[in-house]
């Protein structure tokens, strides 16, 4: 259980304290990857390192770490009495799963240009879908597994071939047959679906609101389309084999904004009730 309860202000009466314990209230790890979930008084106003952060009207927010997050961060709250809370925050740092990889010949892969301008296309169109901030409150209702699949890929883990680090893996991988369902993790609208893009095959992105998305990748179906309600646990899609991967599986990523988050931590932020 991760509900964190957390009051820090500078205040001067227990009547203050108690009103401060209900003014923020955070869910989640404060932790490399960690995508964390907020509540404050309605009508609040919500800064991270100095940026507004949206609130809902319930006072429902969420915000998260980088994987490689090394910094401190601030957190203020501006309640409507106009009492301040302040609220450090240092995100743990993490070690992921590196996986050296010497002195064997790389095969060198030359993606012919209109793959190059695929991709380009394809990677524009991820990030405007993940860009979106709108007054969905999807995320603050917590976030279940979209698979029953075995786990065969995490957050974080990354190749270094011959001493060069390759990009990381941002996604948790779920292994399944073609065909198996996926289930939406929260509620949400459907921001994106494109059947065939060149590296990730049939990609849908789900918008839980506040910037907070969930993209599935390699589908070989999708019930849903863009503009289209989703419950949570509702059938949203198919795994699949498409775009350049090895075998059938279901690539889920969890975006806060451009901030790629770790899906692991994000089905252990708990609601705040
Ligand atoms: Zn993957």
């Amino acid at each position: 259980m991760y509900k964190l309860v957390f009051l820090l202000a500078l205040c001067c009466s227990i009547t203050d304290v108690k009103a401060a314990i209900s003014a923020l209230r955070l869910s989640g790890e404060i932790k490399q990857g960690g995508l964390v979930l907020g509540k404050t008084q309605p009508n609040s106003q919500v800064m991270l390192d100095g940026k507004t952060l949206p609130v809902s009207k319930t006072g429902d927010f969420v915000f998260g770490f980088s994987r490689d997050d090394e910094k401190s961060h601030q957190l203020e709250i501006i309640l409507p009495s106009g009492q301040k809370i302040s609220k450090p925050l240092h995100p743990k740092k993490r070690q992921y799963k590196i996986q050296r990889i010497e002195g064997i010949a790389k095969k060198i892969m030359n993606p012919n240009p209109e793959a190059i301008a695929r991709s380009k296309k394809d990677n524009q169109q991820v990030k405007k879908a993940r860009q979106k901030n709108t007054p969905l409150t999807a995320f603050a209702q917590g976030f279940i597994p979209p698979s029953k699949g075995r786990i065969t890929g995490v957050y974080g883990s990354q190749r270094v071939f011959n001493g060069v680090p390759k990009r990381p893996h941002f996604g948790l991988d779920y292994a399944g047959k073609t065909g198996t369902p996926i289930v939406a993790p929260a509620d949400g609208i459907v921001s994106l679906f494109v059947p065939d893009m060149f590296y990730s095959g049939g990609t849908l992105i789900i918008d839980h609101g506040q910037g907070i998305s969930s993209s599935f990748l390699h589908l070989s179906k999708s019930y849903v389309k863009m503009g289209d309600k989703v419950k949570k646990g509702e059938k949203i899609a198919e795994i699949g084999t498409t775009g350049r991967v090895t075998g059938p599986h279901l690539d889920w990523r969890v975006n806060w904004f451009d901030v790629r988050l770790d899906p692991a931590l994000a089905l252990k932020a708990k609601p705040i009730e």
